[in-house]
């Protein structure tokens, strides 16, 4: 039994509660000194050390308060070696090839010696009890490969809740000497607009159709994307992905000259082919070569944490406000007179906000 917990917590260095045994007290001890320390977190994901860097996600990601508090602790030292790596959004329907894609683009980095790693932000695993988007098995190149390291979307009850957590996932990457860092993600709600909250560079990938390109394409995401990229370009397709291609340039000129003074690119690709990504990873290098020069990448960079401080003040009033024992009784009985005509939305928020 003892082996076998300890097996278990080595596994996702989360300690399990015991069950009820004559030893449990004992054992419970010798767990607890067999967990591994904050500094040992610290050298070993400073090391590159993956299994360390899984356990200390998986620390990041419980919602136990001592684990936690440990999580920040190692954050916290971890700090000072992250910031390091360039940061890559990839968004698209799903079926438009983010895995394949992303399988392609990151062979790609490593090959070069580059350190990838794939992380995924999709709000609708927690309802769906597990992730469709950074699935290992749909990466199965990648996954194997020793400069590679992929995680699928945390759960939570909430986007923001989700997006914390690859916020501080992205952070213990770059201490462990991950050069880029690739989120993935699937337009589902606001996941887009945050997922380009924390990034550098935000890719858009399409599928050619039948002319009408640019017909249900939510207008934030043309003005998010930093490029366009028409994936499946290939065989009885790729001239539509051409004729799409010339669309989207069109549409892109439509826009004002972003701050960063880039004027965002439409490419095509076959990420099934393995054609085009050269093209966009030097795209992308010049994006940061551009942006590093006249200092629009820093200036992001800082806008950004001061978003995640301010939207994670947010969430933790929110949080604490609803989770509040005193809050949630009032707040039905507040409803129910809602419900009987006797008090007004706003006479009932005041009561239960001074509360
Ligand atoms: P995701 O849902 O966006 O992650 O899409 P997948 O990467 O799972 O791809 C969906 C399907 O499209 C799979 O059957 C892929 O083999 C196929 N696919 C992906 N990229 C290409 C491509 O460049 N060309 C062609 N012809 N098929 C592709």
């Amino acid at each position: 039994m003892i082996k076998k917990q300890s097996a278990l917590q080595e596994k996702d260095g989360v300690s399990k509660p015991e069950t009820t045994s004559a030893f449990s007290a004992e054992k419970i001890k010798q767990n607890r000194a067999k967990q591994n320390s904050v500094p040992e977190f610290v050298s070993k994901i400073l090391e590159g050390n993956i299994t360390f860097l899984s356990k200390a996600i998986t620390l990041v990601e419980s919602t136990n308060a001592n684990h936690q508090k440990k999580a920040n602790e190692i954050l916290k030292q971890c700090l000072p070696y992250a910031n390091k790596s360039i940061r890559i959004g990839i968004t698209g329907v799903p079926g438009v090839g983010k895995s394949t894609f992303i399988e392609a683009f990151g062979k790609h980095l490593t090959n070069q010696g580059k350190k990838v790693a794939v992380l995924a932000v999709d709000p609708s695993s927690s309802v769906n009890k597990g992730s469709i988007l950074g699935d290992k098995t749909r990466m199965e190149q990648l996954v194997t490969d020793k400069n590679a390291f992929i995680r699928p979307s945390p759960s939570g009850t909430s986007l923001g809740g989700v997006a914390q957590k690859t916020r501080e996932s992205i952070i213990l990457c770059e201490a462990a000497g991950f050069d880029t860092i690739i989120i993935e993600t699937v337009g589902v709600g606001q996941s887009e607009t945050v997922v380009h909250s924390m990034v550098d560079f935000f890719l858009l990938l399409k599928l050619a159709g039948a002319g009408d390109e640019l017909q249900g394409i939510k207008r934030g995401i043309i003005e998010m994307a930093d490029a366009i990229v028409i994936n499946k370009a290939d065989g009885d397709n790729e001239q539509n992905a051409k004729i799409a291609k010339v669309e989207f340039n069109r549409a892109l000129h439509l826009y004002p000259i972003k701050e960063s003074n880039w004027q965002p690119i439409v490419l095509t690709a076959s990420a099934l082919k393995n054609i085009g990504i050269e093209k966009i990873d030097k795209m992308i290098t010049d994006y940061i070569s551009l942006t590093k020069e006249n200092e629009y990448f820093t200036k992001k960079r800082n806008h950004q944490n001061k978003y995640w401080l301010l939207s994670t003040i947010n969430q933790q009033l929110k949080d604490n406000f609803y989770n509040n024992p005193l809050i949630k009784s009032a707040l039905l009985k507040e409803i129910l007179a809602l419900e009987n005509g006797k008090t007004t939305p706003f006479n009932a928020a005041k009561r239960l906000l001074d509360l």
